[in-house]
């Protein structure tokens, strides 16, 4: 099962990803910093998983939603 997945099935834990994991003023993720302190460009890998369990729970198929970190999102869990 993928983390997508699992996201899909804890619908608080995926409301709260998809409000941290939004954007500032610079258009970058409030939530993500790599050790140097530098935000991640938004959407980050977090959020497109999260909009991805959205799309899950509104009846999308699993590994349909296509976004900017598609290709890296291979992790299965
Ligand atoms: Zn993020």
């Amino acid at each position: 099962m993928s983390l997508v997945a699992v996201l899909a099935e804890m619908p608080d834990l995926l409301e709260r990803t998809i409000s941290e994991h939004a954007p500032d003023h610079l258009g970058q993720c409030r939530e993500c910093r790599d050790s140097s302190g530098v935000s991640a460009p938004w959407p980050c890998m977090m959020r497109e998983m999260a909009d991805e369990a959205s799309d899950i729970r509104r009846g999308g198929l699993p590994g349909t939603y296509g976004g900017r970190h598609r290709p890296l999102r291979s992790v299965r869990v």
